[in-house]
């Protein structure tokens, strides 16, 4: 399954938005992409971890098609990601103790 990376306001997030993004690795198990980004529209900072499966540089093209309607809805079903539940993954991370092993830095 793709994921989208939207803010909280409903904007869709992409590649110029992007302030931080690291790359997360456990020995066992799945590995994760953390994002932080900065919204173009409330201009709010935001998070997003996604597992690294799930992960696709398309995500963040600034000319990706839009969903369609019945996908859309699915998306909006799933939810939105909160406070809390940022707060259990930074702990799962030192839990799990998930190695930062590279920062990417986006080049400008
Ligand atoms: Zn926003």
């Amino acid at each position: 399954m793709k994921v989208t990376l939207k803010c909280h306001c409903g904007q869709k997030i992409f590649s110029k938005d992007i302030m931080q993004r690291n790359f997360y690795v456990r020995q066992y198990g799945p590995s994760y992409v953390y994002i932080k980004y900065r919204c173009s529209r409330c201009k709010k900072l935001g998070e997003h971890f996604i597992k690294q499966e799930e992960w696709d540089d398309s995500l963040l093209r600034d000319n990706m098609t839009e969903l369609e309607p019945d996908e859309k809805l699915r998306f909006e079903k799933l939810g939105k990601i909160s406070e809390k539940e940022i707060k259990e993954f930074h702990s799962y991370l030192d839990r799990h103790s998930l190695r930062k092993i590279k920062d990417w830095k986006e080049d400008k």
